[in-house]
């Protein structure tokens, strides 16, 4: 969409726009030194992609896990189109940042809720969306993230019988039962006795059937249509005061005690959520305990908490509670459960915020689902074999609000697959997000015709070993793509089933003043500036010596001369280079086998350690200790300089391809090994040893490794700091844990 978008406002075709972006990106990568295998290049905007696309999507509807339905759906007026719950977070459009409406419209959605649990298929287990969570490599924030988003949570079901009281105009009220109940669900069964009314979203059927009964239907009408024009946002607002209107002429039932309670509409209340219906307990909910206040409804507390305040959240002890008195929030819970199944009026129950996908778009930049609608027929999925259902070019591609394809009768107009006859493709296409769900898998086999990748060519290279992405992706992008691999894996396309077992979010850079770069606060650097000044690789270099890969930070321009120095360093120390170690001067020969050599050692394990864990920042600061210390040697080895460069080679490549052609090599540094570093050099010979007293340290001393535990005892006591604390107490006991800590009691 971020394309179309584009095209729109620039009245292009999207397809040379998409094109023109993807020159502009290529140039940019192959400038910034970016090392990717341009052969395995794909492009998801062209049919050979997105047939597989079209695929999947048939995979999907074959068993059951795409399907059409009319839905309560989120309608971006300024993009025209409807869109995924998880592109509409707190009611704002994902692409445009205006506020989303709710439409009742019939969508295409992906059954991503079946596989929020683990399931098993003939001893297969497909761990679930939840589950598959706990073991991999994620930033902790944004497995919360998303665990939050699939939000499940554990109660019941609880069913309260509707009382409407007719022949108001006979003042004698006659009282009779529906038989339709209103259903909610609660994660606090436990409080039941503690409900004294309900409150529907505005947009319960409830409402329309029983339009007849309240009687005061037009107040209410109202209230529903004032609601519609609310976004979500407002709606949420906990710090807005509440609003709402009794549906005169109805009550409810209480199951529990059989008291008839009022039953309310209110916006605070959505649809989308649970049965968008819910058992009001103001003593235990906060939102409930503000609408209770200002409607002057009775608030009758159930559950004795350590405090005393009105409102109470916790868990605690039951109270006001029949049955259930004296028991714990756990025990209470259970009990009421137990007591509901018997009698029939609700059971316990899981429920979950996440929503199926919503995948259909009624836009024109996107892959074409693969239906057909025949009069006779009715829906009939396109024959695999008739893949890929190409975009048609002959559209106005503006949205209108009605898919553009509709527009195309070559596209549109086509003959039944299954009998012939005259029949209508599906117009509405596919959400981006779709084709980029799968898209890691093609690089596997980015040129295969017969398959979306072949089997080996999977094993091969997959799942990923790291993935680089940033969080605002965490409910979009990175749950679709878990997703998908769960369903491949389900139906033996692939044998694991999270692609990304290991996940970092880079940082973001900002501008200079410390606020996002953007053109309008003039703050915005241009890399090409910089690359035309400094390099490439002082550019590079720069990024990545600017603070840890995962941080936020401001750009900094002073860093910059500072980098191109130390390169500049590793350029002229090629002039101290005298060939193999043999050929070195007595006084260098016996310099190098010492110090410099073992600092060689321990930079390489630090670097080596450091790229692993996307600790750029630290690989340079050490890269540059090795540098200082080189640069005072008044002669150098070649096999030093050489594997300097194999450090610096991922950093700065340009420098050191360079550097490493000069050392008379005719192949590429990058075809080199990466080098390995002796433990023995590598191994640090000083190390700070903390000495506690009673579990305080009170000094840090510098220690040879391996020194001799009375040695280090003796000097532990000695230290002036450790006098002064002791103040001639002996102590009673003196512990060396080797290398780590003293321990004086
Ligand atoms: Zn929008
Ligand atoms: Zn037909």
């Amino acid at each position: 969409m971020p394309a179309e978008n584009n095209a729109i406002k620039t009245g292009a075709h999207p397809d040379k726009n998409t094109h023109d972006n993807i020159r502009n990106f290529t140039i940019q990568l192959k400038q910034l030194g970016i090392a990717y295998d341009w052969s395995r290049e794909i492009d998801t905007s062209i049919p050979e992609y997105y047939r597989w696309t079209q695929w999947m999507f048939l995979l999907m509807y074959k068993n059951g896990l795409a399907y059409k339905k009319k839905a309560k759906v989120n309608w971006c007026e300024s993009c025209q189109t409807v869109l995924a719950n998880e592109q509409a977070e707190g009611g704002k459009c994902e692409r445009c940042k205006n506020p989303v409406a709710q439409k009742d419209l019939e969508q295409w959605f992906f059954k991503i809720t079946d596989f929020i649990e683990d399931q098993k298929i003939d001893g297969k287990k497909i761990e679930g969306l939840l589950s598959g969570l706990d073991d991999i490599d994620w930033p902790e924030s944004t497995k919360v993230a998303q665990r939050n988003w699939i939000g499940r949570s554990e109660g019941a079901t609880i069913k309260f019988q509707i009382q409407n009281h007719k022949s108001r105009i006979n003042s004698k009220s006659q009282i009779t039962s529906s038989k339709e109940r209103l259903e909610v669900f609660t994660t606090r069964p436990d409080t039941l006795f503690g409900c004294v009314y309900m409150v529907v979203s505005p947009e319960h059927s409830l409402i329309s059937n029983f339009k007849f009964q309240i009687s005061n239907i037009d107040e209410v009408e109202r209230y529903v249509e004032t609601a519609k024009n609310k976004s979500e946002i407002e709606r949420m607002d906990i710090t807005k005061e509440k609003t709402g209107v009794e549906l005169k002429g109805i009550k409810a039932i209480n199951p529990v005690n059989g008291k008839e309670i009022p039953i309310y509409v209110a916006d605070y209340v959505l649809s989308g959520y649970g049965t968008g219906a819910i058992m009001a307990v103001p003593a235990h909910d906060e939102r409930d305990y503000e609408f209770a206040k200002k409607f002057g409804i009775e608030i009758i507390k159930v559950v004795e908490g350590e405090s005393d305040e009105k409102l109470f959240t916790g868990e605690g002890i039951n109270i006001n509670s029949g049955f259930l008195d004296g028991m714990k929030t756990k025990e209470a819970k259970e009990k009421m459960i137990e007591w509901l199944e018997k009698n029939n009026v609700g059971k316990k129950a899981t429920n979950y915020k996440l929503r199926d996908w919503l995948v259909s778009r009624q836009r024109y930049w996107g892959a074409p689902i693969p239906i057909i609608y025949c009069e006779d027929c009715g829906e009939i999925p396109v024959p695999e074999k008739d893949l890929p259902i190409t975009l048609p070019i002959d559209v106005d591609f503006k949205p209108t609000g009605e898919s553009p394809l509709a527009q195309s009768k070559s596209f549109h107009d086509v003959k039944c697959p299954k009998c012939g006859k005259p029949a209508k493709r599906e117009s509405d296409t596919m959400d981006t997000f779709v084709c980029s769900s799968w898209y890691y898998l093609r690089f596997a086999d980015p040129k295969n015709d017969k398959a979306f990748a072949s089997k080996e060519k999977i094993k091969k290279w997959l799942p990923v070993d790291a993935y680089i992405g940033g969080a605002e992706h965490t409910v979009l992008h990175l749950l679709y793509a878990r997703f998908f691999a769960k369903v491949l894996q389900k139906f033996d396309y692939i044998d694991f089933n999270e692609p990304f077992p290991k996940l970092r979010h880079q940082g973001i850079i900002l501008g200079e003043d410390n606020n996002k770069m953007s053109k309008s606060l003039g703050n915005v650097v241009d890399p090409n500036e910089i690359i035309k000044e400094f390099g490439t690789d002082v550019l590079r270099m720069h990024v990545m010596f600017m603070g840890p890969f995962d941080e936020m930070k401001p750009w900094s321009s002073k860093g910059i001369v500072g980098l191109k120095r130390f390169l500049d360093k590793i350029w002229k120390i090629q002039t101290k280079i005298v060939g193999a170690v043999h050929e070195l001067s007595a006084s260098s020969r016996e310099s190098l086998t010492n110090e410099p050599r073992k600092l060689l050692h321990k930079t390489i394990k630090k670097i080596t350690e450091d790229i692993e864990n996307f600790k750029f920042n630290t690989a340079i600061s050490s890269m540059m200790i090795l540098v200082n210390a080189l640069e005072k040697e008044k002669e150098i080895s070649q096999d030093i300089y050489a594997n300097l460069l194999f450090l610096i080679s991922p950093f700065a490549p340009h420098i050191a391809e360079e550097l490493w052609s000069r050392l008379e090599n005719k192949e590429s540094i990058f075809l080199e090994k990466w080098p390995k570093y002796d433990s023995k050099l590598a191994k640090e010979d000083k190390i700070k040893l903390p000495i506690q007293i009673n579990g305080k340290v009170r000094d840090i001393m510098e220690i040879d490794i391996d020194t001799p535990e009375e040695k280090i005892k003796e000097m532990a006591l000695k230290s002036e700091k450790i006098k002064k604390w002791l103040s001639d107490k002996n102590p009673q006991k003196v512990i060396y844990v080797k290398n780590r800590t003293v321990i004086i009691m």
